[in-house]
């Protein structure tokens, strides 16, 4: 028999389900696919570090597989559309008899799935895993059998679940034979890549382990104080080795209770494992509400609002040229290395929103196009949380005020200082207000004023939303 993986968003062998269902029989012969579809992740405005995130790993997983005896075919076509034939006849040539491979939960690749395992139909018997997920979407319901709205519930049912049994890991596959030989340069796909800070994020499947190791040691002991301090390295850095699937959470929830056996119980480290089931949230909530991969608001009169097409400021804002300091410091950390401090993800995202009353889905959009570790759950569930569109979201009159923000979170204002070094000569107490400082001094500094008055923009805000909430 022969047996093919379609690899997607699962780039590892370590806990890698599809992998181990196909090499379950010793007898079967294991061949492995992935296609590159470039015009459709441009649609979907996948980053150019994401990509090169991806080819990188996609090199260390041709090499881990060759040396278990597993070829791994890579192939690019246009779209998910041209998948289907293409798999079509790849099987056809290649003799397969069973397809494996993992779920992934948006709408444009659950459609994809649906046409390839009615084209293969009887010929070749498919089997999918929830792979990405340490439960799978639909199965952490209330008692009407419906997916949460609200976090704090799901995550107790969640617990209770995980309480009654943890989901396992499994092994990574034995060689098959002998190793095959490595040395084939593979053609890299068509599309843009931009250069990873490998100091941020080391690449390969075992320093992800390692990252992963390390963190649930001490530091996911400290991660509730240190968090929300975006100077101090206090969390994981692990989205973008998720977000690719180079790393699984099931791997990061065992390794999590093999250092905090108590993490379940509300003990060391159980604050972590609260946003994993953040994760698992967003993720549960596309398959359950599939208008959320539409570009929709889950609460429908957030669609009357009257966003600003203001697009000089929303370039001040993709620049980080706002003249708010940790909004401005936070962008260009984005720009910079592909990735944000959660706390500042927030603190941006409701700018853009609620000071410049920008449409959340050019931020959504925005934000896809840079993050390394981008991912349509996620950043999508960020977005309406922080543009109160969302399921269990911010109420839309709590505004944060940029200024504040930064004074609780950057007091002495050192991430600012890092992004930006056109502040230098400003002292600690105007690290947040430099133009205040400015004007004292009679000073022109080489760094704009603020592009909005916050007072303003909050009043104009909240008018907007309650507009639209009470349509006449
Ligand atoms: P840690 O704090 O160490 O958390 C561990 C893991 O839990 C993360 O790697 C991530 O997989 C998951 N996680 C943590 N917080 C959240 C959360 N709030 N929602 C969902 N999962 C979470 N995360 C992404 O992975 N991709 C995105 O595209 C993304 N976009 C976001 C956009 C906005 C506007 C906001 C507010 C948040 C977004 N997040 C996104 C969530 C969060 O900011 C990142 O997951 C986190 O900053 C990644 O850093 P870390 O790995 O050190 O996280």
């Amino acid at each position: 028999a022969t047996h093919l993986v379609w690899f997607r968003n699962d780039l590892r062998v370590n806990d890698n389900l599809a992998l181990a269902a196909a090499c379950r029989d010793p007898h079967a012969r294991v061949v492995g696919i992935f296609l590159a579809t470039p015009e459709q992740w441009q649609q979907h405005d996948m980053s150019p570090r994401q990509a090169e995130f991806i080819w990188q790993h996609l090199q260390c997983l041709h090499a881990a597989l060759a040396a278990r005896g597993i070829e791994l075919h890579i192939h690019q076509l246009n779209d998910f559309a041209d998948c289907v034939e293409y798999l079509k006849s790849f099987c056809e040539t290649q003799k397969v008899d069973a397809l494996f491979y993992n779920y992934q939960y948006e709408l444009n690749e659950r459609k994809r799935d649906a046409v390839v395992e009615k084209t293969l139909d009887v010929d070749v018997v498919c089997q999918g895993f929830d792979d990405s997920v340490l439960l799978p979407p639909g199965s952490v319901t209330t008692g009407n059998h419906e997916m949460y709205k609200v976090f704090t519930p799901f995550s107790r049912a969640f617990i209770k679940r995980l309480h009654e049994g943890l989901p396992e890991c499994v092994a990574p596959p034995k060689a098959r034979s002998a190793a095959l030989p490595d040395n084939e340069k593979l053609t890299p796909f068509d599309y843009p890549r931009q250069p990873v800070d490998a100091n941020l994020f080391p690449i390969g499947e075992q320093q992800a382990i390692n990252q992963l190791r390390q963190f649930c040691r001490q530091p996911v002991a400290d991660y509730g104080e240190q968090r929300d301090f975006p100077s101090v390295d206090g969390t994981s850095r692990l989205s973008a080795y998720l977000a690719i699937g180079v790393l699984s959470p099931r791997q990061c929830l065992h390794r999590l209770l093999k250092e905090h056996p108590q993490a379940l119980d509300g003990d060391a480290g159980a604050i972590w494992l609260n946003e994993l089931i953040w994760r698992e949230f967003y993720r549960h909530l596309l398959v359950a509400y599939p208008k959320l991969c539409r570009h929709q608001p889950f609460i429908p009169w957030t669609d009357n609002v009257s966003w600003q097409q203001d697009e000089q400021q929303f370039i001040a804002w993709q620049q980080g040229q706002t003249g708010y300091p940790i909004v401005d410091a936070a962008m260009r950390q984005l720009n910079t290395t592909g990735w944000m401090h959660n706390r500042l993800r927030m603190v941006v995202a409701s700018f853009l929103v609620k000071d410049l009353l920008i449409d959340w889905r050019q931020g959504e959009r925005y934000f896809m196009s840079q993050l390394i570790d981008g991912d349509l759950a996620a950043n999508n569930g960020g977005w309406q949380w922080a543009a109160s569109t969302g399921t269990d979201a911010a109420p839309y009159f709590r505004i944060f005020n940029p200024t504040t923000q930064g004074e609780r979170f950057d007091k002495k204002g050192e991430f600012i200082r890092q992004w930006l070094p056109e502040l230098g000569i400003v002292p600690d107490q105007y690290i947040h207000t430099p133009w205040i400082w400015a004007e004292k001094q009679q000073l022109t500094l080489d760094y704009p004023h603020p592009i909005v008055e916050h007072k303003q923009a909050r009043i104009a805000t909240l008018a907007a939303y309650e507009v639209a909430r009470k349509p006449e």
